[in-house]
């Protein structure tokens, strides 16, 4: 094949990510299988991406938890009603010899399960990588399922275990994805299927290390998965099917007026995926932008909706922000420190204790004599606090959240900080900073009230929303009715 000929028929590899939601049960694979058959007839090669039944990591986890504490009982009967309910969707699913073949291996597999519950009930013990191969059962029963469906309906469904092609590092419950290694794996185990007409389907979320041990890449992660697979084979796009229209002006869940964005950019994408936005996982754009791989965000209850683009450039907006997220459960950490905090390598031991518990901080502000930071609920946080001790004063307060409002046009515009807090004149705002890549303007809230402080500023920001950029139709439509 010339160069010019590769370059085309990548160009016609699409990688589609289904979530939780988009696999839920037997129609919604049905509904899946569907949306990948009119990719296929539109010429395109397609590789799949799943991720767990919905609510199954969910359910895995607290399975996990529970044999951990020694609650064998408590874990294993969470397994057999995982069990029950993927032998009911295969019953749904399939038909003839595939169907007695999955029902098989999926006792098979919930046996194995079972075993590995029992064992940790036994030891009392969990350790975060026994957990990720209790949770990794999700995606590898989603993924074969799926599989099977699409072969059973002409789709030529084959299933990859993600496992020994997402070659990560070994640090279990967020794994760190080796780029290069899992580029060859992908070029050597699935571009060959692709290129012969198959429909590779593999698992999001896990990954295995070198030496085969199953590793997983935080919550959310078959994003991710997408993003690495859609980068290693150098597709010509990558889609991510979820249960919305696309990236939403805010989560729909708290504004139901929220409007689709119609394009968005790799930048803004990235902060809003960051402080919040659950719709896209914040590790997905890295690999998609070094490859200059257009994401697009699409519904997989309403297929024939355009969704959201995701480019390098954001085209003009008459509107600042582009939308709202917000994160929850975050810790203020006051560090007071009256004389020693200007001087020389202090600012340096306070961080040096948070990344020794790998405490990943959001925000930071200072004054002549504090610091506080901002940070996810951190299980290590009382050890965090306790050498911080030693060289200042240490307060924790929890529950509060972030709002961040993300828009390549509030860079030279005046007057919006006075809209915002305005908006939200009736709301306790505590921290407030502009990010240094001036597309995002960010403050802390007590949890408590993110949802009508986000309402507020919807309305102050969205009432008139530039309908190149949004999708102002839904809303013409509710009006009509
Ligand atoms: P999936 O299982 O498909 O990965 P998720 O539940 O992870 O889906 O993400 C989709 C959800 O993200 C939506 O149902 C919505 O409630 C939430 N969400 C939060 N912020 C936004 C936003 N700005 N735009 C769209 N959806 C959002
Ligand atoms: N199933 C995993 C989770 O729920 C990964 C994903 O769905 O993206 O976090
Ligand atoms: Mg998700």
């Amino acid at each position: 094949m010339s160069a010019a000929e590769l370059a085309s028929s990548r160009e016609k590899l699409v990688v589609m990510k289904f979530g939780g939601t988009s696999v839920e049960d037997a129609k919604a694979m049905l509904r899946t299988a569907g949306i990948v058959r009119g990719r296929r007839e539109r010429g395109l090669a397609t590789v799949v991406v799943v991720s767990a039944m919905a609510k199954v990591t969910d359910q895995l986890l607290a399975a996990a938890d529970a044999a951990g504490r020694g609650d064998k009982a408590g874990a294993l009967a969470i397994s057999s009603r995982l069990r029950n309910r993927h032998l009911d969707t295969a019953s749904d699913l399939l038909c003839g010899e595939l169907l007695l073949e999955m029902q098989k291996e999926i006792r098979g597999r919930f046996d194995s399960l079972d075993e590995l519950l029992r064992g940790i009930a036994a030891v009392g013990e969990l350790t975060p990588r026994t957990s990720d191969r209790v949770v990794s059962y999700g995606e590898r029963l989603s993924s074969r399922m799926v599989a099977e469906a699409f072969a059973q309906h002409g789709l030529n469904g084959i299933h990859v275990d993600a496992r020994h092609c997402i070659i990560t590092d070994d640090h279990f419950g967020k794994a760190i994805p080796q780029e290069s290694a899992i580029e060859a794996k992908l070029q050597q185990m699935v571009l060959p299927l692709a290129d012969a007409g198959q429909t590779p389907v593999m698992g999001g979320f896990i990954g295995g290390t070198a030496e085969g041990v199953t590793t997983t890449l935080g919550r959310g992660g078959s994003d991710f998965t997408a993003a690495l697979v859609g980068g290693g084979l150098h597709a010509g796009a990558i889609e991510i099917w979820t249960d919305v229209n696309g990236i939403m002006t805010t989560d729909p869940r708290i504004c139901a007026d929220a409007l689709r964005v119609k394009t968005i950019s790799f930048e803004e994408a990235a902060e809003l995926a960051y402080f919040g936005a659950k719709v896209l996982h914040p590790a997905t754009i890295l690999p998609a932008v070094q490859k200059s791989i257009p994401v697009w965000v699409l519904n997989s209850r309403n297929p024939g909706n355009e969704g959201t683009k995701i480019t390098a450039v954001a085209p003009p907006c008459a509107s600042p922000f582009k939308s709202i997220a917000a994160k929850k459960k975050l810790t203020i950490v006051d560090v007071v420190a009256s004389r020693m905090l200007m001087s020389h390598g202090y600012l340096k031991a306070v961080f040096d204790i948070f990344d020794k518990y790998r405490c990943v901080i959001d925000m930071v502000s200072t004054s002549e004599v504090s610091i506080s930071v901002t940070v996810d609920s951190n299980e290590r946080l009382p050890e965090i606090c306790a050498e911080l001790s030693k060289i200042a004063d240490v307060k924790m307060e929890g529950h509060k959240a972030l709002i961040c409002m993300v828009g390549e046009d509030i860079r030279g515009r005046s007057g919006i900080s006075g809209r915002v807090f305005s908006a939200i004149r009736h709301v306790n705002v505590r921290m407030i900073s502009q990010g240094a890549s001036e597309i995002n303007m960010s403050f802390m809230v007590e949890e408590s009230d993110v949802d009508e402080a986000i309402r507020a500023l919807h309305a102050e920001f969205f009432a008139e929303p530039d309908p190149t950029v949004f999708d102002t139709e839904a809303r013409t439509v509710a009006a009509r009715a």
